[in-house]
């Protein structure tokens, strides 16, 4: 499984860097950016919840 980050649409709240710092990291821009491609498999349950509760929704998880 894979994460991304729309770029575009992320607003800079840092809450997926919250849930999930295994797999999400702030960029230079201080946007989210993923840091872990693929997804461990002990961190996707928490990947996924930090794309359910992203509050712009710009978050995918797929495999
Ligand atoms: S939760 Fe969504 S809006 Fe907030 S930093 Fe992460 S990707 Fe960006």
């Amino acid at each position: 499984m894979k994460a991304s980050v729309d770029q575009e649409g992320c607003i800079a709240c840092t809450l997926c860097i919250s849930v999930c710092p295994e797999v999400f990291g702030m960029n230079a821009e201080g946007k989210s950016q993923v840091i872990a491609d693929p997804i461990p498999p002990d961190s996707l349950a928490k990947a996924q919840e930090a794309a359910d509760t992203c509050p712009v929704s710009v978050i995918s998880i797929s495999g």
